[in-house]
């Protein structure tokens, strides 16, 4: 894909992600806060309903995997252990001539902020030698700001898990293996942060670590593997926009001895949606090293005593949103027009149906207020009277709600409204009484 129509489908889900009410770049109002961002009434929503999906199929509909909400603050020896302070580090490259900064790893995919058609290691800029520049946000905690209360944002929220496990163990009861499962907000002071919210510095992951046997590792490892990708496939993500792409050495972070990263075919490329890591016994390790405190688990029926390996799977909530947006986005070509139409998937479409009267008048509102009324206390629905109903559907499939039930001159007689489905636009009568059963046998 050329870089033009790389932007060109960007800018417009970018701009339909506005014009919807989908997400908002952050303190527009004062002219924006690069790389943040708000989410606006259906970017909530959908963001629920993943983390809703994720949260069923990790922690719910299982008997081994256990939820956590850790704090974002935490002790800073924490960050010494796991190796962020030493080691969470990007390469920084300053450019003396447009004052940008730059990472050096990406100067060639890098636009020029003066000369944005040509890249960085183009554009005759005077570059400065590479440093290494820790990602981590730094705060103080209390009201004296000195180097003894510094603390930092949590950049990942595994951490929180590694340092509850026992807590978690003891509590509920759980035998290895067994997992943790927190969805939470990390930070990260990322240099380029880009394609809208892909990279921020400000979101949200959801996060899951498998406690095994060492021994047990690889079947564990090659068991998360497959899950996951399945995960997105039941999340309506198109599997031919989906691969694995195994981390080589050069790649592999100090923790991992073995790392798939599963990657999603965006406009500006393959890139990382979520990362399945086999982190051996290195975190509890560290942390029993820096607390000293014994993290050893006993094995009841063997008499054994050890250090649990952790397989992580890591995905990103933002990340899987924008994976949901650009998969499901389409311009279709129809007779006479074009429509654009978010073809999510039912299960995390932000609004389930949107009910209409066909006309204001002859007790049709009334009858759709019931509708909606009724409808409203099971799942996200939308009442709209406003303009031809044909421009009513228009914009529901803009807003990627899947079902529109309309209230017609037939209702008054026979209890029966049309369903139309937003993908093939093909209407069918259900009754009045039906609707709720229909609607949840589609969605589910
Ligand atoms: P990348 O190589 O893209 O920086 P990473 O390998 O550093 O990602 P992990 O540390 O494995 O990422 O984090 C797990 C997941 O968290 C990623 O797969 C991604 O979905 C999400 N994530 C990481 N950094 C960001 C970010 N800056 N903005 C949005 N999501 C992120």
């Amino acid at each position: 894909m050329s870089k033009n129509s790389i932007d060109n489908k960007m800018n417009k889900i970018v701009s339909l992600c506005k014009r919807k009410g989908y997400i908002f770049q952050s303190s527009e109002i004062y002219g924006g806060l690069d790389s943040c961002y708000d989410y606006g009434p259906l970017g909530i929503e959908l963001k629920r309903n993943v983390k809703e999906f994720w949260w069923k199929s990790m922690v719910q509909y299982r008997d081994d995997i256990v939820g956590l909400d850790a704090a974002i603050l935490m002790h800073p020896r924490i960050w010494e252990a796991s190796g962020h302070v030493e080691g969470f580090v990007d390469p920084l490259i300053d450019c003396k001539t447009c004052k940008g900064r730059f990472r050096a790893d990406q100067l060639e995919s890098t636009p020029c902020p003066q000369k944005p058609s040509k890249m960085v290691n183009e554009c005759g800029g005077e570059l400065t030698e590479v440093r290494q520049f820790n990602l981590m946000f730094k705060t103080h905690m209390g009201a004296v700001e000195e180097d003894a209360s510094a603390v930092y944002l949590r950049p990942e929220t595994a951490q929180g898990i590694y340092v509850n496990y026992t807590n978690v163990l003891q509590s509920s009861r759980q035998k290895v293996p067994f997992g943790i499962a927190q969805i939470g907000k990390a930070f990260r002071n990322e240099i380029t942060p880009r394609y809208f919210i892909f990279r921020t510095r400000e979101f949200e992951q959801m996060e899951m670590q498998f406690f095994v046997k060492p021994g047990r590792d690889e079947e564990w490892f090659e068991y998360w593997k497959e899950q996951r990708i399945r995960w997105y496939d039941e999340l309506g993500i198109r599997k031919e926009n989906l691969r694995f792409h195994q981390h080589d050495e050069n790649e592999l972070a100090h923790y991992a001895a073995v790392a798939f990263d599963i990657e999603y075919n965006f406009p500006f490329g393959w890139k990382e949606l979520e990362g399945i890591h086999n982190r051996t016994d290195f975190d509890l390790k560290r942390h029993m090293e820096y607390s000293g405190k014994d993290l050893r688990y006993f094995d009841d029926a063997t008499r054994e005593r050890f250090v649990p390996y952790i397989i992580e799977t890591s995905a990103g909530c933002d990340r899987t949103l924008l994976t949901a947006l650009v998969d499901a986005y389409e311009e279709e070509e129809l007779e006479n027009d074009t429509r654009t139409v978010l073809r999510l998937s039912p299960k995390i479409a932000p609004i389930k149906a949107g009910i209409f009267p066909l006309v204001k008048r002859d007790g049709m509102p009334e009858l759709a207020h019931k509708i909606h009324d009724d409808l409203k206390r099971h799942m996200m629905v939308f009442y709209d009277e406003g303009g031809a109903v044909g421009r009513r559907y228009r914009r529901q499939d803009e807003a990627g709600t899947p079902f529109c039930i309309t209230v017609d001159s037939q209702t008054l007689e026979d209890q029966t409204v049309t369903i139309r489905e937003r993908d093939s636009m093909q209407q069918e009568r259900v009754g009045m009484d039906a609707i709720l059963n229909y609607l949840h046998e589609r969605i589910n």
